[in-house]
């Protein structure tokens, strides 16, 4: 560590994001290594290191012979701070030595708000910022993520993209690399080669133009690139590798715990739900081979709490058999086992009994609507019945505390949705006084309103997002009809969802925006203490691009779209249907109930989806 940041470590919040040298942490000797890999999550060390992703990634490029991958994390304020006062430029945990230095820099983006990060550490770092003024070899830079599969807002930075899951395709990419630096390829030879690779997407190999009303005329690959990028997916996720010595961070992070992921993909279709139509199809693991790394993992880390996660971990089929397996494990070894992301009709009572044998902490569950009529058109397969037997399930076995989570701004809805959410939670408080039994401590309902925000690759990718005010308007209406003691009402904000929605569907244009937003100071806007609305308000101003071009105004269905490049399985006419149930108020049945015909398991060359 350098001396200077020896002074500066006692003066700044948190002082372990940046020193690395944690358990687990891979060293290498720097004789024996050819390409260093600066690999950045666009947030902050306790964000970045609670990401599967990152940790996935991380050891599969350090398993490779010659390769190094290092960490990068945003710095907090005062860290940036006194870089700036020192001229510290940005660093890699592993060996400290400024990011500057590596030859390939990727990031990993999962949240639009992170775009500004993105740019500011590679100012911090000293790297230009565009992808047209780094020539040489030196600083590739590409990223993957969810965010990537709608890439264009940030193709002025970022060399190539690379679409899916990362555990093949990422081996391909440093390999060929490492090929490109021994052979002193230049940077076009090394992306013209690197465009070649399936999942890979070069956006400079691509011209986008423009109608006079702003929408994209044409976008024409060009010097032949493949004229859509097919995401990559893991096929067998029981031979899939995983990291089963994780990093143990030396200080709190976000979710500061032992994780397994148990299958991907969703069967379920909610129609504004990204992650499930993108991560599709369909594919879990084993019971055997998740039992096997789970106890590797805590043996390996010595957490204390292990997660089983996905999208939707009460659909794995598996679940009784795995939890039947390690429940007696955890016990003996005082490990607190949860399961996040529980459905309200697939709850099983008698499993959270089991598990919360240590811990009985609150219930979560997400309607996302408060109408049967509103959760048809979002198609989320849940009914008003299901909902209060859960609950009735769960407060006659003592739990009092639930977690209510739901939209505004839901395509078709009306005031009555809007007052259906309030009716739930009353049936859910009669319910409570019906079958509560923890009479010491009275019920407690947490609701929570989300901003709706259209999302790509999705049924709703066309809609509009209503105004901010509109939703103001909503969320004022609902309060007005939670005067019960028992709740708790929260609701965002709505700036920062509707800069989410202009990046989710933005075109190229947003280049020049996120970079004067950045000039400007724009940072950490995933963080309340730093997002600075005004900052992108005068960015826009400046730019001359209007942000209600990406949110307030639908996008029509024959319009070219600035993602209609990236393909993630899932066909555009399945889109187009479910867009038209969704009106018609049908639902769509999960795929256990029969296969919908997505379209996401052409992906599947050995298997068919796994539902
Ligand atoms: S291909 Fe069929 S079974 Fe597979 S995810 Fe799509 S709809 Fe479901």
């Amino acid at each position: 560590m350098t001396e200077l940041l020896q002074r500066i470590l006692p003066t700044v919040q948190k002082p372990a994001r940046y020193t690395g040298g944690e358990f687990n942490e891979i060293q290498k000797d720097p004789a024996s290594v050819r390409v260093r890999v600066a690999f950045c999550f666009p947030d902050t060390y306790e964000i970045g290191m609670s990401n599967v992703g990152m940790r996935i990634l991380y050891g599969v490029m350090n398993r490779m012979e010659g390769v190094w991958c290092q960490r990068v994390f945003a710095p907090w304020g005062d860290m940036e701070e006194a870089m700036r006062r020192h001229g510290l430029p940005l660093w890699a945990l592993e060996s400290q030595k400024p990011v500057k230095d590596f030859d390939m820099i990727a990031f990993t983006i999962g949240y639009e708000m992170s775009y500004s990060n993105i740019l500011n550490m590679l100012r911090l770092a000293g790297v230009p910022l565009r992808s047209a003024d780094r020539t040489g070899l030196k600083n590739i830079v590409f990223a993957g993520g969810v965010c990537a599969f709608n890439p264009e807002p940030l193709a002025d930075f970022i060399d190539f993209f690379s679409l899916g899951e990362g555990e093949d395709i990422t081996v391909e990419i440093v390999s060929l690399y490492d090929h490109a630096k021994a052979e002193s390829w230049s940077k076009e030879v090394f992306l013209r080669e690197v465009s070649k690779i399936p999942g890979v997407y070069v956006p400079s190999f691509y011209r986008h133009e423009y109608n006079a009303d702003g929408t994209l005329a044409s976008v024409t690959a060009l010097d032949g690139a493949p004229k859509m990028v097919t995401k990559r997916i893991v096929e067998d996720l029981d031979t899939a590798y995983w990291p089963s010595e994780m990093i143990v961070p030396s200080t709190e992070i976000v979710h500061d715990r032992a994780n397994r992921e148990v299958f991907r993909g969703c069967i379920r279709g909610c129609r504004f739900c990204q992650a499930g139509f993108s991560c599709r199809p369909v594919r879990k693991k084993s019971p055997q081979v998740l039992y096997r790394q789970a106890v590797e993992t805590l043996e390996n880390s010595g957490h204390n709490e292990m997660t089983l996660s996905s999208l939707s971990t009460s659909d794995y089929r598996g679940l009784k058999e795995l939890t039947d397996a390690l429940i007696p494990y955890c016990a003996e070894h005082r490990v607190n086992l949860s399961v996040p992301s529980l459905r309200a009709d697939n709850f099983s009572r008698e499993l959270m009994e089991r598990l919360q044998t240590v811990r009985k902490s609150g219930l979560t569950f997400a309607p996302e609507a408060g109408t049967q009529r509103l959760r048809d058109v979002i198609n989320k397969n849940l009914t008003e019945d299901e909902i209060l037997t859960t609950c009735a399930n769960a407060f006659s076995g003592g739990w009092s505390n639930v977690k209510l989570y739901f939209m505004l701004g839901l395509p078709t809805e009306t005031d009555e949705d809007v007052l259906g959410i309030a009716e739930l939670v009353y049936k859910v408080m009669e319910t409570w006084k019906a079958y509560g039994t923890s009479r010491k401590r009275g019920l407690r309902i947490h609701v929570a309103t989300a901003y709706f925000v259209p999302k790509p690759h999705t049924p709703f990718q066309w809609e509009k997002q209503i105004p901010p005010e509109e939703y103001l308007r909503r969320c004022r209406l609902l309060k007005s009809h939670l005067y019960s003691k028992a709740v708790e009402y929260d609701y965002h904000g709505p700036e920062l969802s509707r800069l989410e929605a202009v990046f989710a569907r933005g075109d190229r244009r947003l280049g020049r925006v996120i970079e004067e937003a950045v000039r400007l100071g724009a940072r950490l806007d995933g963080w309340d203490e730093y997002f600075d609305h005004s900052i992108w308000q005068r960015a826009f101003e400046t730019c001359g691009v209007d942000p209600d071009f990406y949110t307030v105004r639908g996008y029509g269905e024959e319009e070219i779209l600035p993602w209609d490049t990236i393909d993630v399985g899932v066909r555009k006419d399945f889109l187009r249907r479910e867009r038209r149930k969704a009106y018609e108020g049908t639902v769509t049945p999960d795929c256990r109930q029969g296969c919908a015909g997505c379209g996401a398991n052409r992906l599947l060359r050995e298997v068919d989806c796994d539902a």
